[in-house]
């Protein structure tokens, strides 16, 4: 394209670029609120009782939790993980398989959850799949030998892989399940953590409050693990059924997590809140069954294609899992892509939508942000670049909602107007077509969100639409809170040495790190990577390059101080490495712009812009600007080095 500054004149192309910009400008600016994230409250911090309830798990099998051996008040463990995920599964099958923790005591995984699986423990809606490919997306594929069904897995198949990881490696007897943990505390007389778990026991039982202990604690609790909603006025009036996406109530609609017949959905005036990732699936299972489905939406999502498709064996054998070390290589394609980073001629092994997004490295990070000098001069071309960059898979995927949306007002409302970094990307093949179904009706709120609920319904302009049942798809916590910081992303505290908490460390001074594991001041303490690590859309790939890392670095002390080691960070070697993430917090520049969402924590990224030190200290929290690959490389480099720089490492008293 011919630039403007060449010519004098804009082109035609210039024209529709700038214009698609001031569109941008314009549809993020409505939705900027003054409330940011104070707009919505933790379901589990309501106000309302009623709300509060709705946190609650609907899946533990407490009788048979109940008859378990108990853990005792007071006991130790070698390793003491928090979150039972694939990320906290992923810490035990490494420390495992390192020959660090063979013990009965080694171990002990604690959640807040009935089981493993996190993520798919707690989400069971209907139309629940990975967005990623699941040959990539579900770890330890190699190493079970499983093979998934689907190229994007359901549900209930990505909890049976959890219950499957945790068979393998004999997980079951290492874990405290419906068990919060409140609060670590270093104890430097013991040289342990002392680690205050509150265990539930279902309905009518007293919890149990425990006190344990643990040579290291690894803190695994996931990126979106507390269910939020809008405070709404009049929402806890309603009469009708509520609950959300997070805690499925199959009692309300009929069905299960396996059967897909939502028969309590027949006859009623279903509503759902929000049009995010969980409602893109959602949506098309509610239409087939409501009798009316209101679809109250804030901010559409982009939806390109899925292509789902049943694993072919044949493909499987000669092109998937094709030799050892195979999932690691896709994964490493599939990110080349993301990060913008795929050569020339390369294969692209998944092919699927999320490859034509190469803008989406504006969040996860790029090669070329190596060479990207951070003046403001240069950060507005590499800004002004994502923009081109993006313009073609987001002009297509408006396009997509005119091809398949019958009607021109609906469809204009289904187009997406921000870059597609913004939020995460959709994909479904039955998404868009479902608002083409006459009992489908789509509420558009201008970006303004829901004004007000009634005993009998939802009001949006002064219209008041008549529900039986609404359903709340309107996501989690941000997980930037607390500069990103682990402890508060769990709602748990963590006490270091001299009884510093990680929320004052990272909350005054910004995140600080060594390769987004480990943090000064926090002996023995490691977590799964958020801030200052490297980031993937792919989020297994990310966590698991995290524990490897972590594990390696618990190994070598080991070997070098004995079982008893006390591994800490040095503070040089924390600021050097936050160092080197600052010089590369340019190429996150283009976030700036967001509309707001959980990346921009609702737009509170965007209002701090004009103060240089909270400018700082956001930074602190950006990933690897290099992308996945680069920062694995640097990992690869740091462990060959053998000295493990920049760590301290005593042997216990
Ligand atoms: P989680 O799976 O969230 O597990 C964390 C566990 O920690 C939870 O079980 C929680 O109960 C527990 N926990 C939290 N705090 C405490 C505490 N204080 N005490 C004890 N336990 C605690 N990512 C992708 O890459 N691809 C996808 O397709 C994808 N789909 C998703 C779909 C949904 C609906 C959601 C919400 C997220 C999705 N994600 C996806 C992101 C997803 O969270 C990660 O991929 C992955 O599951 C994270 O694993 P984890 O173990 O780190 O966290
Ligand atoms: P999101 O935060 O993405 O979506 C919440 C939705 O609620 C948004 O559409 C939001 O609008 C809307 N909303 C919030 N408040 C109001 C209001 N007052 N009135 C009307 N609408 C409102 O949560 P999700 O649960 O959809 O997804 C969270 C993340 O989980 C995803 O981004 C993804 O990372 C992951 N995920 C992945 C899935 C997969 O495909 N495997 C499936 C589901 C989730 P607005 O956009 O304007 O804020």
């Amino acid at each position: 394209m011919a630039s403007v500054a060449a010519t004098g004149t804009p082109s035609p192309e210039e024209l529709k670029f700038l214009e698609i910009q001031q569109k941008y400008i314009e549809e993020a600016a409505k939705r900027l609120r003054p409330d940011g994230l104070d707009q919505f409250v933790r379901l589990k911090d309501a106000g309302s009782e009623r709300f509060r309830a709705l946190a609650e798990d609907p899946w533990a099998d407490h009788a048979a939790l109940n008859a378990r051996e108990p853990v005792k008040d007071g006991a130790k463990y070698k390793f003491l993980i928090s979150g039972a995920g694939y990320g906290g599964m992923l810490y035990a099958v490494q420390l495992i398989e390192a020959g660090l923790a063979s013990g009965p005591n080694d171990i002990l995984m604690v959640d807040a959850a009935g089981g493993f699986g996190g993520t798919w423990y707690w989400n069971r809606y209907p139309g629940l799949h990975c967005d990623v490919e699941s040959y990539i997306y579900m770890p330890l594929l190699e190493e079970t030998g499983y093979v998934p069904k689907y190229k994007y897995a359901p549900g209930p198949e990505l909890l049976e892989h959890a219950n499957r990881i945790a068979t393998k490696w004999n997980l079951h007897d290492k874990a405290l399940f419906r068990s919060s943990v409140k609060s670590a505390r270093w104890d430097e007389a013991s040289q342990l953590w002392n680690v205050d778990v509150t265990e539930g026991r279902g309905p009518g039982e007293p919890s149990r409050e425990l006190k344990l202990q643990a040579q290291y604690v690894l803190v695994a609790c996931g990126i979106l693990t507390n269910p939020h909603i809008p405070k709404i006025p009049g929402l806890e009036t309603l009469s009708g059924d509520i609950f959300h996406t997070a805690r499925w109530n199959y009692s309300v609609t009929g069905g299960s997590p396996e059967d897909p017949s939502l028969t309590g959905l027949q006859g009623k005036r279903v509503g759902i809140i929000g049009t995010g990732a969980t409602a893109i699936q959602i949506v098309p299972r509610l239409a087939k069954w409501a009798k009316e489905l209101y679809v109250f939406q804030r901010t559409p999502s982009a939806v390109s294609w899925r292509g789902q498709r049943p694993t072919d064996p044949e493909e499987w054998k000669s092109k998937i899992a094709y030799k050892k070390g195979w999932q690691l290589e896709r994964m490493l394609n599939f990110d080349s892509y993301m990060t913008n980073g795929a050569k020339e001629g390369q294969e692209n092994m998944v092919a699927d939508g999320w490859t034509e997004m190469p803008a989406f490295s504006a969040v996860i990070g790029s090669p070329a942000a190596a060479t990207l000098v951070p003046t403001s001069e240069e950060i507005g071309k590499h800004v002004g670049r994502l923009y081109q960059l993006d313009l073609p898979s987001r002009e297509a995927v408006r396009a997509r909602a005119d091809s398949i949306v019958h009607s021109p007002e609906t469809a204009a409302k289904l187009k997406p107007w921000y870059p597609t970094w913004c939020k995460r990307p959709c994909f479904s093949d039955e998404y868009l077509q479902t608002f083409n179904l006459p009992n489908v009706h789509l509420v558009d709120t201008d970006g303004k969100g829901v004004d007000s609920a009634t005993p009998t319904g939802l009001v949006v302009a002064g219209k008041e639409y008549p529900l039986d049942v609404l359903i709340l798809s309107t996501g989690y916590v941000t997980p930037s809170i607390g500069s990103g910081n682990p402890a508060t992303r769990a709602g748990m505290q963590i006490y270091g040495r001299g009884g510093r908490s990680l929320d004052d460390k990272w909350q005054n001074h910004g995140a600080a790190t060594l390769h987004g594991v480990c943090t000064n001041g926090f002996p023995n303490l490691f977590f799964s990577p958020v801030a200052q690590s490297g980031q993937a859309v792919n989020n297994v790939f990310s966590i698991g390059a995290g524990s490897e890392h972590a594990v390696h670095i618990i190994a070598k002390a080991e070997a070098k101080a004995g079982a008893g080691a006390i591994v800490e960070v040095t503070s040089e070697a924390e600021e050097a490495w936050t160092m080197e993430i600052l010089k590369r917090a340019a190429w996150f520049a283009g976030v700036g712009g967001c509309t707001p969402g959980y990346i921009t924590a609702e737009g509170e990224f965007t209002r701090i812009s004009g103060d240089p030190a909270e400018m700082m200290k956001r930074s602190r929290t950006t990933p690897w600007g290099e992308g996945m690959e680069s920062f694995l490389n640097v990992l690869r480099a740091y462990r060959a080095e053998g000295s493990l720089k920049g760590i301290e490492i005593a042997a216990r008293a």
